[in-house]
């Protein structure tokens, strides 16, 4: 792997609080997660770069919407899960495949990460981890199609990662996410300073998001369900001692729900 990527990582708004993440050079473009197609183009236009690939991260309607309609104008390739019903879809990808964006000199390995939906993947590569709906900056997603046992199975997955690696999610939820998870550990450090710093951020108007991995499995609940403090609060939350780390999970995700 380079030392300096060869390409930079842009966020396009979408909806309230989507990021389609735009991997850019001076030339080409490939999106993330286009749940709308025209904040991209309109990007496209300002900045006179010709679209070269669409990844998505699960078929969810505000990450895979715009697809269709940036096919009728770019034909490009469109990674996607495997398992999930995208019928735009051209490569269908799971764990083990890799996605080559020679335009941009990108290579990113698909990770399967289930538990939002049943077959989420997350993209791996250049030091950098776009990974949609499943790890948020200080949160993690709903689960929807999954189970709670598959959700830390993936996050377990993605938490391996080296501590440096760059966090792309889905959506700007940090502060929302940053106030439960002080519920849930009230004595974190690192948990207040992020809280002043993340507010900071967004008084400025400016993402809180890439995250690392290191600084979410310092503050995230959902990576901490080993921590004493986490485990006492899924245990005062559910009125009884939760028997191991899945229940601590499935515990927090429940509260934050209910949050
Ligand atoms: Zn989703």
């Amino acid at each position: 792997m380079s030392d300096k990527n060869e390409f930079e990582v842009v966020p396009l708004r979408a909806f309230r609080d989507n990021y389609i993440w735009t991997l850019r050079n001076g030339r080409y473009a490939a999106v993330v997660d286009p749940g709308d197609a025209q904040p991209v183009l309109d990007y496209l236009l300002s900045e006179r770069l010709e679209l070269c690939a669409i990844l998505a991260t699960h078929h969810h309607p505000d990450h895979t919407g715009g697809i269709a309609d940036l096919l009728t104008r770019h034909a490009v390739p469109v990674y996607g899960p495997r398992g999930e019903p995208i019928p735009t879809l051209t490569h269908p990808v799971h764990e083990g495949d890799e996605v080559d964006i020679p335009q941009l000199g990108a290579r990113f390995s698909v990770i399967d990460i289930p538990g939002h939906t049943r077959a989420h993947i997350a993209y791996y590569g250049a030091d950098s981890l776009f990974c949609g709906d499943t790890l948020f900056a200080c949160g993690c997603g709903r689960l929807f199609e999954g189970t709670a046992q598959q959700m830390v199975d993936s996050l377990a997955k993605l938490s391996a990662l080296p501590d440096a690696t760059l966090v792309y999610s889905g959506h700007e939820y940090t502060l929302a996410n940053i106030q439960f998870a002080r519920e849930v550990e009230p004595d974190n450090p690192e948990l207040e300073a992020r809280a002043v710093s993340d507010t900071e951020k967004r008084k400025q108007q400016q993402p809180t998001l890439p995250s690392t991995i290191g600084r979410e499995k310092r503050t995230n609940p959902f990576l901490r369900c080993l921590q004493p403090a986490v485990i006492a609060s899924a245990d005062k939350y559910l009125g009884k001692r939760a028997g191991d780390p899945v229940q601590v999970f499935a515990a927090i995700r429940q509260w934050k729900n209910e949050f």
